[in-house]
This record gives structure tokens, C-alpha cells and sequence, in this order.
């Protein structure tokens, strides 16, 4: 039995050790908090996720709030002008998206593993632990999040347009949104110069919920988290982000409050793409996964949908290889073959937190008029990339526009 050992027990750890126990393989997760730690912290993402990376969770069994957590059933657009919205729509998804809380899914998904026969280490893993357990095992990949070990992968500038955050975030968990008309929806809001706000439905540890989301540009007014203290003034500053630039998403919010005092989230990092496999000192290479080779703003709400898609890739490679020995020749094929696809994701994404030009402006205005331009552009958050066809090239975006006239 080939001996497997990943570094990290998030989204694309864990679903990755599921899949590699179900596959036989001897499978130990090495992570730095407990369940305990992670039910009882802070809320660490809003981890909207669409129909593609829930059916890969749902391929391995891991789709266990199917019932409980609420249906996003479309993604509705703002833009606001000095009289009120000057772009409005909204669309369904063809598959409802979901978002399960990080404190409910991953403690859920350690038992599970634990109960598959997965061995659990609850430890923070360092340089020297690597080169431990690189001696011990076949395989040791490091999925650790924005942890700081992923800084032992080399930043890939060709694949990285920033050095710098471009956002400053913030998350507000809250009961008592007032539900938007017609469908549930992400509804996203961008205010030119100021930043994006979107909010939509989740599951927390105490039920449903909505989980608002705050994209600041940094130095710009919605840049304002630095000196909130408490919960209840992480909530006050919430609520005046929205009267003073989003007042009809104020207005539902008259009767919100926390979900708890850990629902609440303040910060900034830079979006990076980093080299796939890292050497030790000793000469081992270890291979990167989801956000500690892929790191991209939220903006597009794409990194746990990533993380997914990376685990099912990387799961993929390593079965079709067999018994042969993990090289870093197939580390680096391994991570290209998830690239195709996640470059796509990243190029979007940086793309959105660019000020939009003309012809983004344009497509996004006809999504008013055309059903059919608003609908390929929701559906886009589950497969960016289609964005390629249309949405990321001038030319192309007008030749959409003007086949559809
Ligand atoms: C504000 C915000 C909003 C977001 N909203 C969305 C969204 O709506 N949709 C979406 O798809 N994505 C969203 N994301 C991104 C998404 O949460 C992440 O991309 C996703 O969780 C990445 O999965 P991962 O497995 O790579 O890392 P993680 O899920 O972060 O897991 C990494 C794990 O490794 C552990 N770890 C770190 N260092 C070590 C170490 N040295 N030793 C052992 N363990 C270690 C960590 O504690 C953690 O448990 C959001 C992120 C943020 C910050």
C-alpha cells in the first residue's frame, strides 16, 4: 500500500485524503488545529461554492449538508449611479451553489476521514517535519493554505501580475437579512472606486444564515476594518459601508445581528502564483496544492471551488500513475494538468479587480437587456473558462454581442 502523507486539513487536503483513502491508499493528514479549534475559531472564508466543485465532493461522499444548508439559486448584479442602480439584473444558476461554513465542514470531514481509516496528526508542520516525513512516505503534498510554509514554494511572477493586495476583506456573518425577491442569489455590488459587496446565504453552527462579503479598494473608504475593536463595531461599520454607498442593501439589514461574535473577519493578502514543487534541503520535493500554489482574491469567489477542482485533478494524477515513483517530473505535470484549468479562474479573477474596461462595461450593461448575456455570465463563477470565449477580449466580446443582435 503507497504510503501518502498531506500537510493541511482544509478544503483541498482533506477532500483529497478522502479520495486517496477510497482509493486504498495509506493516508496521514498532518494539520495545525483540532476540531475543537476550528468549531470553536473564527470564521475563515465565505466559501460560496458552484455545481462543479459539489459534485466532486459529492462523488466521494463529502456532500453532507445537501439538505441543510440553503440553495443559491442565482447571482443578481449592481452597479450604483448618483440616482440609484445604473446596472441591474439578475439571473439563475444552472446548479445551485452552496456555502457551508469552514467551522461546520471540516471538523465533520476530519471524523469522516478518521472513520475511513485515515490517520489524523494534529501538529504544526515545519521545514524539518518535510524532510521527515518525505523520507517516510511516497507522496508529501502541502495543502496549508495561506500558511506560512507555503512561502518555501517559489512565487511564479510570470503567472503573478500582483506583488501587492488589491482588496482589503471583510466578512459579516449575520442572522436576519431580509431575503431578495424572486430567488436566493450572491448579490454582488460593485461601486466604482470603492470596492464590491456581496452577500448571500450559508450555514453556519447555528443554521442559516447570510454571510456578508466586503472588497475594499485599499486606501479607498470601504478600507475601513484597521481600527474596529469589537464585534458589535465590526457590525456598526458593516452597516455604514452599506447605508453610505449600497443604501437598498441597508435597508435589508434593518433587523441583522451577528451570528456570533467569531463570525467576523478583517484582512488583506496579495494574490500569487507560486512554483508547484518545492526542493528541501535534504533534496526532497514535496508538492504544492490549492491556495498554497494558486492564492487568488475572493473577489470571484473561486478558491474553495478551486481547491475542489485541485483536489479531484491531483487525485486523478496520482491513481493513473500507479506504482510509479513520484517524481518531480510528475509533481509539475501533475500541477499543469490542474492549471489548464485554474488559469482561467485566476486570469478572471485578476482580471475583476482591474477598473473595468469598456468592453466589460458594455457586456455587463447588455446582461440588462439580454437574458442570455447574463445567464453565461453567472454560470461563468462555476466554469471561468468560458470567460476566455467572450468576456476577457475585446474583440471576441463585441463579436458576442453583435451575433446575438
Ligand atoms: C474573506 C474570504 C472569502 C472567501 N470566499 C470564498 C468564496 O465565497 N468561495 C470560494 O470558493 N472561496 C472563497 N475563499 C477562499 C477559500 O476559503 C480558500 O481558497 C480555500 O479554503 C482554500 O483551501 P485550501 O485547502 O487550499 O486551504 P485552507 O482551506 O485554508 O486549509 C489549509 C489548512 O492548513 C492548515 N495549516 C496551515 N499551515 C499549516 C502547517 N504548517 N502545518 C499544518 N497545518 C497547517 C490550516 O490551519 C488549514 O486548516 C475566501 C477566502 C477569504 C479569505
Amino acid at each position: 500500500m503507497r504510503g501518502i502523507l498531506i500537510v493541511g486539513a482544509g478544503q483541498a487536503g482533506l477532500h483529497l485524503a478522502v479520495g486517496l483513502l477510497k482509493n486504498g491508499y495509506d493516508v496521514t493528514v498532518v494539520t495545525d488545529r483540532s476540531p475543537e479549534e476550528i468549531r470553536d475559531g473564527r470564521v475563515t472564508s465565505s466559501q460560496a461554492m458552484f455545481g462543479t466543485a459539489l459534485g466532486h465532493e459529492r462523488e466521494l461522499g463529502l456532500d453532507l449538508w445537501a439538505g441543510s444548508c440553503p440553495p443559491i439559486e442565482g447571482i443578481s448584479f449592481t452597479v450604483p449611479g448618483p440616482e440609484g442602480p445604473v446596472i441591474d439584473w439578475a439571473a439563475r444558476l444552472d446548479v445551485a451553489a452552496r456555502s457551508v461554513d469552514q467551522r461546520v465542514k471540516i471538523p465533520a470531514w476530519m471524523a469522516e476521514f478518521e472513520r475511513l481509516g485515515g490517520k489524523l496528526v494534529v501538529h504544526e508542520a515545519t521545514v524539518a517535519d518535510l524532510e521527515t516525513y518525505a523520507a517516510q512516505y511516497d507522496l508529501v503534498m502541502v495543502a496549508a493554505g495561506k500558511g506560512a510554509i507555503a512561502s518555501l514554494f517559489e512565487r511564479d511572477a510570470a503567472r503573478s501580475p500582483y506583488d501587492r493586495p488589491q482588496r482589503a476583506l471583510a466578512l459579516t456573518y449575520v442572522h436576519g437579512l431580509a431575503p431578495r425577491p424572486d430567488h436566493s442569489a450572491v448579490c454582488f455590488n460593485l461601486v466604482p472606486g470603492v470596492g464590491e459587496y456581496f452577500v448571500f446565504p450559508a450555514l453556519t453552527l447555528s443554521g442559516p444564515c447570510e454571510i456578508m462579503v466586503f472588497e475594499g479598494v485599499p486606501g479607498g473608504p470601504m478600507d475601513c476594518w484597521a481600527d474596529v475593536r469589537t464585534p458589535a463595531e465590526h457590525l456598526a461599520r458593516s452597516r455604514w459601508v452599506l447605508e453610505t454607498f449600497l443604501p437598498w442593501e441597508a435597508e435589508r439589514c434593518a433587523e441583522v445581528e451577528l451570528t456570533d461574535d467569531l463570525g467576523v473577519l478583517s484582512g488583506r493578502f496579495a494574490p500569487v502564483v507560486r512554483r508547484p514543487v518545492a526542493t528541501l534541503p535534504s533534496g526532497a520535493r514535496v508538492l504544492g496544492v490549492a491556495d498554497v500554489v494558486v492564492l487568488n482574491d475572493p473577489i470571484t469567489g473561486q478558491g474553495a471551488n478551486n481547491a475542489a477542482k485541485c483536489a479531484a485533478s491531483y487525485l486523478g494524477s496520482v491513481l493513473e500513475h500507479g506504482g510509479r515513483p513520484f517524481d518531480a517530473a510528475w509533481m509539475t505535470a501533475a500541477f499543469e494538468r490542474y492549471w489548464q484549468g485554474a488559469r482561467h479562474a485566476t486570469a478572471w479573477t485578476n482580471a475583476l479587480l482591474a477598473p473595468p474596461p469598456p468592453h466589460v462595461l458594455e457586456l455587463l450593461g447588455a446582461a440588462g437587456a439580454l437574458p442570455q448575456v447574463a445567464s453565461r455570465f453567472v454560470n461563468g463563477f462555476d466554469d471561468p473558462s468560458d470567460f476566455a470565449e467572450w468576456f476577457m477580449d475585446p474583440a471576441k466580446a463585441h463579436a458576442y454581442l453583435a451575433a446575438l443582435s
